[in-house]
């Protein structure tokens, strides 16, 4: 809790990045969350890793380990046998109770428009998970708009946009993209303030959310919702009620 808001922190990462070489422990972000009163957070493996379902196990496991306080996400190379993604998928919802899968069209490049892809976001239907899809870096497959397809094509899956477009540069083009789909979720995280408030002018509240990324960004990701003049409605919805509505509140 902070300032009497309870905190759900929608974007963050336990294991080791292959890609950026970054390793981060579920210690390390336990220590962060009660640091700065963080209430539960989304621990999403990093998208290129040595061993995904040692990652998924590591996340698992810290789940276990601190009750109430993690929710979990599988993120797998799409390039995999499609069987095997399918399997991996089941068993992090069946025997670990993972609420959301991510997609990093930057590093597993492929595009949301491509058919390819489409066993991607059924496999998060299937399993009754949202499915979290990084935006921003890594256009065009990035590109907030072309997740509109999927989100049409698939009207009961709930799509989280991961960075919101990534910064003022895509940030109308992800506006865009959630007013014509109102099953498309957009994450804060990377905006500046007065980015969060263009946001509202459009999608209501009830469908944004907040998310750090990297543990350096907590206080500012956070401290940007939290300092913003917007009703405490609002606030609430922004900083718990939406990712409660969309990951489930257990
Ligand atoms: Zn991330």
């Amino acid at each position: 809790m902070k300032d009497g808001y309870y905190l759900y922190d929608t974007h963050t990462h336990i294991g080791h990045a292959r890609h950026s070489g970054r390793r981060q422990t579920a210690e390390q972000l336990l220590r962060e969350m009660d640091r700065f009163g963080v209430d539960k957070s989304m621990a999403i493996p990093f998208p290129v890793v040595d061993d995904y379902r040692a990652q998924h196990n590591e996340i698992a496991a810290a789940i276990a380990r601190y009750p109430g306080r993690l929710a979990g996400a599988a993120c797998i190379n799409p390039f995999i046998p499609e069987a095997d993604y399918r399997d991996e998928v089941r068993r992090c919802r069946e025997e670990f109770g993972f609420r959301a899968l991510k997609f990093q069209p930057q590093y597993q490049g492929v595009s949301a428009l491509w058919t390819q892809s489409n066993f991607i976001f059924e496999t998060a239907l299937e399993n009754g998970m949202a499915l979290i899809a990084h935006t921003g870096s890594g256009i065009p497959h990035a590109l907030p708009s072309v997740f509109m397809f999927a989100a049409r094509r698939y009207p009961d899956l709930k799509i989280v946009l991961a960075h919101c477009g990534g910064g003022g540069l895509l940030l109308p083009d992800a506006i865009v993209a959630a007013s014509f789909c109102p099953n498309i979720y957009l994450d804060l995280s990377t905006l500046m303030p007065n980015h969060v408030l263009e946001v509202l002018q459009h999608i209501p509240a009830s469908r944004l959310m907040a998310g750090s990324d990297l543990l350096e960004n907590t206080d500012v990701e956070l401290l940007k919702i939290l300092l913003l003049d917007l009703p405490a409605e609002q606030k609430r919805q922004i900083l718990s009620e939406t990712a409660q509505a969309v990951f489930g509140s257990e």
